[in-house]
């Protein structure tokens, strides 16, 4: 079950009441308006589903006692769809036992509230369901964003190795269970020693910034990515490009990063990069691509861009097994520049 979280204003918490007595449910709708919630009804379990699959409601106030599904069989039911966040559930009863309670605590519910019930008593549950829901909130939000800092480079914001070990191989396995391409550029920046050594380190952390940003710029569609491989290295990863499009495209990137200067706090600076480029230009299921061979190729290919001089493009179209190099192209040299 997905259902888009409420778009409403925050400040307006919504409510699920579910409730089979038409009137029990039309005078608890009326009391939870008054305490400030935006409230929408079912008639029983399973109409309340209903609803929840069209959107989310983090706060459901259900009837035990309804035909078709009851509040139990709903709590249960709740529990075990796959929702976006958490559902804080009060179950309101007639029953007052403790066996009761139990039974309805065990089925997932959070809370429960015993017929009939005063204002202020109801006001104060949903409070503390409100108090858990947004402890809930923050705890995802931290966990999130915990997790984009461990797959993030602190200096370039482009992804890390650790991100590329966990999703390259994801990539190998989509593109080949679809028959697609796919390429990867490794680029690196000529001579960077000397932008620190003459300029400093902060002159080149500003230009690896700046060139990051770039690459981050360039990539064309939201499925391509960029890696930090290592100091001033970075891996491009081209789902769906055969490797002739990843050569024009690193050629592209080649001459902008040739042209453009690089803001540092030592004042602009101009560099060049060279670049390896390997992939598949069809990927077999039953092939033996992996990620090792791809950067092992591209890696290749960028040694003897460097080796050739530098700034320069050269790449290698790979076979199924990614063993044989099919083909091995490279761009004209273009004049070099350099702080
Ligand atoms: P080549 O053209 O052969 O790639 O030469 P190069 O000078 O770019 O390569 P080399 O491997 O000799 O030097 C890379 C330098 O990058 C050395 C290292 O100190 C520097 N480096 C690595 N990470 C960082 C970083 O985060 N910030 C800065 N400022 N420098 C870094
Ligand atoms: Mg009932
Ligand atoms: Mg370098
Ligand atoms: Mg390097």
């Amino acid at each position: 079950m997905s259902a888009a979280r409420e778009t409403q204003d925050p400040d307006i918490p919504s409510i699920l009441l579910v409730e089979d007595d038409p009137s029990t449910r039309m005078l608890t709708s009326q009391r939870l308006r008054r305490l400030g919630y935006d409230v929408h009804a079912a008639s029983n379990g399973a109409e309340a589903l209903q609803l929840m699959r069209q959107r989310f409601f983090a706060l459901l106030l259900t009837d035990w006692d309804m035909p078709e599904m009851d509040g139990l069989a709903l709590c249960q039911a709740v529990r075990k769809a796959p929702l976006e966040g958490y559902v804080y559930i009060i179950v309101l009863t007639a029953r007052g036992g403790k066996e009761s309670i139990v039974q309805g605590l065990q089925a997932g519910a959070d809370d429960y509230l015993t017929k009939p019930f005063e204002d202020p008593e109801l006001a104060a549950r949903l409070n503390t369901g409100r108090r858990i829901l947004n402890l809930e909130q923050s705890l995802r939000l931290a966990n999130s964003r915990n997790h984009l800092l461990s797959i993030t480079d602190a200096l370039t914001a482009t992804y890390n190795r650790r991100y590329l070990m966990e999703s390259l191989p994801r990539e190998i396995e989509c593109a080949a269970r679809c028959k697609q391409s796919l390429s990867v550029v490794l680029c690196d920046v000529d001579h960077f020693k000397k932008v620190n050594d003459t300029h400093g380190h902060q002159a080149g952390d500003d230009v690896l910034k700046g060139f990051a940003d770039m690459l981050l710029a360039c990539t064309r569609r939201e499925f391509e990515w960029v890696v930090r491989y290592g100091g001033e290295e970075f891996l491009m990863v081209l789902p769906q490009t055969a490797v002739q499009e990843a050569m024009v495209f690193a050629e592209k990137i080649r001459l902008q990063v040739a042209a453009q200067s690089f803001a540092t706090c030592a004042g602009p600076m101009h560099i060049s990069a060279s670049f390896g480029v390997a992939g598949h230009d069809i990927l077999e299921e039953n092939g033996q691509a992996s990620v090792d061979s791809l950067i092992a190729y591209a890696d290749l290919c960028l040694y003897r861009s460097k080796e050739s001089g530098r700034n320069r493009v050269i790449g290698k179209s790979l076979d199924i097994g990614g063993r044989t190099i099919v083909m091995e192209r490279s761009s004209v040299d273009s004049p070099r520049r350099h702080s």
